[in-house]
């Protein structure tokens, strides 16, 4: 490198993971974020006393027995965290009075499965199948001792030769394919709604496989906390950032990154540039689509992304104990359909945060209603500023109302409603349609998952790409990876040794 100086747009979580990584390999290093914290997207915001989380349900890793959990380690998120594991994933209760529980537990979910179904019995054992095979699939991890290393290669190349067949089977269907296999149709309503039908199964396999080996734990104080830790982390060991400082050009000379503008007009310089920042914006904005060629344009005109959210904070002075504790909610039939935002809607999700009491005061909870929405009518109705309000204002109200056909009394005890739309999260966060996290992975995308996207874009020298937009799949722990991943590379290149501390 000719410059041992790296300036990093984005403090979220891969921002900071790379931003960590380039400390502890002696790169000197500042993150030039456009909000006043960190975090991205894994962040939390306080209303009337009750924390509002907008996002974590479950951590990858989270086990110190985990492959990936030294990972956490490394970014100081492992330390002093505690992490819960939930027995039910998401309940479903349908119009003619089941309850349909996901357990976290393969085998107690294959014995409810087949209960709750057992016209549907060859597809279930199927699908338990396909989480049985992804339970072993503790990955290497660099930081196992040698000789532990080369068994979990050695285990992993024969789980590849037994099973990369089947392995190819899952990556190649999606949800939805496989759903329409079940006869039953609160069960293929209920799959549908409580998993994203889009994803290639093989993700939901794997979840459902962390999630039996109690290894993808809820963190008690939820996503902030984790965010300050990774920041703190950063800034531990020598790194710098500079919070509301929004980058609105990368400067190129001569087909070679030399730094970023500033939206306040300032020039910062540096070796490399690396954007940790939505992909859009990157390459078609601060990049001007000059270096993007046929192969990056693709997924930006043909990938799905992860579907914006309409999001309903809500703190309720209930305590909720008697509610079984989920990591993604539950769901109930409303008596007749509804228009919440923009969408008729004959079924309301609910989360309720009463597994962690941290987020309200003693003996309420934080409740969220999460719902997917369309970015195009948020952005339309924006232009009128006072219909916006006034809509969110009734989507407000609206939840609160319908909360009531489930919980009896509650709209009395609400003490608080937030609404955060797509346009909420592109306004904090800069993501593409205010996507919260990137990339579907999907069977037409799943080859990503063999063969990663590029880190960095055609004809143009020393910048480089980390985060859910080169990630297929998003979400925190590949983040975290991708930031690592590309440290590496630079080391690489660099003819370095890559190294790495824990905390
Ligand atoms: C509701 C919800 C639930 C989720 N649940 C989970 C979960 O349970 N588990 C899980 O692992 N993941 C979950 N995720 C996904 C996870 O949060 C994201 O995939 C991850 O945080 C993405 O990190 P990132 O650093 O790649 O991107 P981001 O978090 O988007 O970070 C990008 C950063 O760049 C900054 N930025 C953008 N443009 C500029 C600019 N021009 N100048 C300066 N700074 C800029 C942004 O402000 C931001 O801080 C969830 C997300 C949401 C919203």
């Amino acid at each position: 490198m000719e410059n041992n100086s790296v300036i990093i747009i984005g403090a979220g979580f891969a921002g900071l993971s790379a931003g960590i990584y380039a400390r502890m390999n002696g790169y000197s290093t500042q993150i030039f974020e456009m909000h006043d914290s960190p975090g991205g997207l894994c962040t939390a915001w306080k209303r009337k006393g009750y924390t509002i989380d907008g996002c974590i349900h479950w951590l990858a890793g989270s086990s110190p027995g985990s492959g990936m959990h030294r990972y956490w380690e490394e970014v100081g998120i492992a330390q002093g965290c505690e992490f819960i594991n939930m027995d039910e994933y998401m309940r479903y209760e349908s119009a003619d009075g089941r309850t349909l529980i996901l357990y976290t537990n393969v085998d107690k979910l294959e014995k409810h499965l087949l209960e709750f179904s057992p016209q549907d019995a060859i597809p279930i054992r199927d699908f338990i199948r396909g989480i049985r095979m992804c339970l072993n699939f503790d990955q290497p991890s660099e930081s196992d001792p040698p000789l532990k290393r080369l068994q979990k290669r050695l285990k992993f190349g024969l789980i590849l030769a037994t099973k990369g067949r089947e392995m190819r089977k899952w990556m190649n269907i999606s949800g939805t394919e496989f759903f329409m296999r079940f006869k039953d149709p609160v069960l293929r309503e209920a799959l549908r709604e409580m998993w994203v039908p889009e994803f290639s199964m093989f993700v939901m396999l794997f979840a459902f496989a962390y999630l039996h080996n109690r290894d993808a734990g809820y963190p008690i104080g939820g996503s902030l906390p984790m965010s300050l830790a990774l920041a703190r982390r950063y800034t531990s060991l020598g790194g710098v950032i500079h919070y509301d400082k929004q980058v609105k050009k990368i400067l190129v000379e001569k087909d070679k990154a030399v730094g970023v503008r500033l939206e306040d007009g300032s020039e910062h310089r540096s070796g490399q540039v690396i954007s940790a920042a939505d992909g859009y914006a990157t390459i078609f904005k601060m990049l001007e689509g000059k270096y993007a060629d046929e192969k990056t344009r693709e997924p930006y005109e043909k990938w799905q992304v992860f579907q914006p959210l309409l999001y309903v904070g809500l703190g309720v002075n209930r305590s909720f104990e008697n509610e079984p504790r989920t990591v993604s909610g539950m769901s109930f039939p409303l008596r007749q359909p509804t228009e919440i935002g923009y969408a008729m809607r004959d079924r309301m999700p609910i989360h309720i945060y009463n597994q962690d009491s941290t987020l309200a005061p003693a003996g309420k909870t934080s409740l969220v209603v999460m719902m997917p929405s369309s970015y195009e009518y948020w952005k339309e109705l924006a232009q009128n500023p006072e219909a916006y309000k006034e809509k969110k204002e009734q989507v407000a109200h609206t939840v609160v109302e319908l909360l009531n056909q489930r919980f009896p009394g509650i709209s009395q005890q609400v003490e608080m409603v937030d609404v955060a739309t797509p346009l909420t999260f592109e306004r904090y966060t800069g993501n593409w349609k205010g996507s919260f996290e990137g990339w579907l992975l999907t069977p037409q995308n799943s080859f990503t998952m063999m063969k990663r996207m590029s880190q960095t874009l055609p004809g143009l020298q020393n910048f480089y790409m980390c985060g859910q937009w080169v990630e297929p799949g998003g979400g925190l722990p590949t983040s975290v990876m991708s930031g690592r991943r590309l440290v590496k590379t630079l080391c690489k290149q660099d003819g370095k040794k890559f190294r790495t501390t824990v905390a």
